[in-house]
């Protein structure tokens, strides 16, 4: 300090500017910025009124998969509470959603002890037509388990994946177990496999499937294919586990539909920076709007959503507002193929740089414990403010490998850094995409103090001297 005073005294400079710290490049916010993000946080803490969003959106609409009533429900929904809300600049964006009906799903095994099982499609299956499918079941573990099969062991049956989804804090282990959901079917159609059955990507035993999105490879047949409860699988398991022969049977009349139309749902907090290029700048909160069609989607993405609205409202809520603009975004079909996120991305042109960061909502509803960022190293000593800012949430600083939610993979691509304000997922994959993702799953505290974290997160990445550059494209994936 003495040799910078010194400097400025032998520069003539007013001594008035070092007696007022002003945010720099070592010191990229003023003492004025973390003052603010403490009384945001504490506020929040209070009641951040998030509980009541995602309440209001849970009972009024419920579930909203790409292309339903829901859907076009939510989108006027979405508008209407920004616009309540005070929320600036409130849009709706086109987008095309993809429309997939599920139908009902009857499994059963025949032999060699008949019994019904809990069953649900998987997102995007085909049908069984009226006759259904039966055949004898061949159990793997994952799908490189299933690639060591010949394809006579494979042909004419239908595959049961029994694969476990691992509780974890983080959600590896959904990550790890999800695979066999996603690209499942299209291995086993690969060597002549009928249908496919996967033990639910959940850590629950309650007798509800979880279902979510499937993908058909191009060059292999299309066949049906369905998640059993996780009771149901063990049961199915133990049948297998006799040595005799088991034979399942499926009817499903999932199918798809015309395309619908469908958007995103964007307000802003407008930036007050007094140089045009501030206000210009954006720190987009994203969340996703659509649910799985079994449950209201209070969890997925219900909880995010309301996370993200609430953080928003209390930033606008600071005088002055912070000089960057705040962009909620709440993004059509991520649960069917981020229709919404891809659009947003193909829309953004010049805007697209003027990014500073993207965060995401999208793992339940809190608590939040971890902060991970995905910055140039340089900016890494920027971010350490706003972990410590985050501390006294009990949120821990994470690595610098954030991967910033599915809806942010066409920004995160293009070299756009991204924060992960990580929620505790311990119990999020019991409820996931089931039935069971209802409102009594939330806790109105553990809601408050997640959005005390992302407004924490948001408002100081709004606020800070100089952006947070950009990923380059090689790193930005790993
Ligand atoms: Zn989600």
């Amino acid at each position: 300090m003495f040799v910078r005073l010194l400097t400025a005294w032998v520069l003539g400079l007013p001594l008035l500017a070092l007696a007022q710290p002003q945010p720099s490049i070592d010191r990229p916010f003023s003492d004025a910025d973390l003052k603010a993000a403490a009384s945001l946080r504490d506020r929040a803490l209070q009641g951040s009124g998030a509980y009541e969003v995602v309440a209001s959106l849970a009972t009024e609409i419920g579930p909203r998969s790409a292309g339903s009533e829901g859907d076009r429900a939510a989108v006027a929904w979405a508008l209407n509470k920004l616009t309540q809300l005070g929320f600036q600049n409130v849009r709706a964006q086109d987008v095309t959603v993809p429309h997939w009906a599920r139908g009902f799903a009857e499994v059963a095994i025949k032999e060699p002890w008949p019994q019904p099982l809990v069953a649900a499609a998987l997102g995007g299956s085909v049908g069984t037509g009226e006759e259904g499918i039966e055949g004898d079941v061949v159990q793997a573990s994952n799908i490189d388990a299933l690639k060591k099969l010949s394809r006579r062991e494979v042909e004419g049956r239908i595959v049961y994946f029994n694969t476990r989804t691992e509780r974890t804090r983080d959600g590896h282990g959904y990550d790890q177990a999800v695979r066999v959901r996603l690209d499942g079917a299209s291995a086993a159609a690969a060597l002549g496999a009928v249908a496919v059955a996967i033990r639910s990507i959940g850590t629950d035993s309650d007798r509800l499937a979880h279902t979510g999105i499937m993908l058909y490879a191009a060059n292999t047949p299309r066949i049906p294919a369905v998640a059993l409860s996780n009771p149901d699988a063990d049961m199915l398991e133990r049948q297998l586990g006799s040595g005799r022969p088991v034979t399942l049977r499926l009817k499903l009349s999932a199918r798809d539909l015309p395309p619908k139309r469908s958007a995103n749902v964007i307000g802003e907090v407008a930036g007050s920076g007094a140089d045009a290029g501030a206000a210009h700048e954006i720190v987009l909160l994203g969340a996703h709007l659509d649910s799985w069609d079994l449950g209201t989607g209070a969890l997925d993405d219900g909880a995010g959503v309301a996370i993200v609205i609430a953080a928003a409202r209390l930033i606008r809520e600071l005088k002055p507002a912070p000089k960057r603009t705040v962009r909620v975004v709440l993004f059509a079909n991520e649960e069917f193929g981020l229709s919404g996120a891809n659009a947003y991305a193909a829309q953004a042109g010049s805007e697209l740089a003027r990014h500073v960061i993207a965060m995401e909502a999208d793992l339940g509803a809190g608590p939040a414990w971890r902060f991970e960022t995905r910055v140039p190293g340089a900016m890494l000593p920027k971010t350490q403010f706003i972990a410590k800012a985050l501390q006294p949430l009990g949120v821990e600083r994470g690595g610098n490998a954030a991967e910033g939610g599915s809806d942010l993979n066409p920004l995160r691509r293009q070299g756009v850094p991204v924060f992960d304000v990580d929620l505790d997922a311990t119990k999020y994959f019991d409820y996931h995409h089931t039935a069971n993702d209802t409102l009594d799953k939330i806790d109105a505290k553990a809601l408050d103090q997640s959005v005390a974290a992302y407004a924490v997160a948001a408002y100081l990445a709004a606020v800070a001297s100089g952006d947070f550059g950009r990923v380059p494209a090689s790193a930005a994936e790993k």
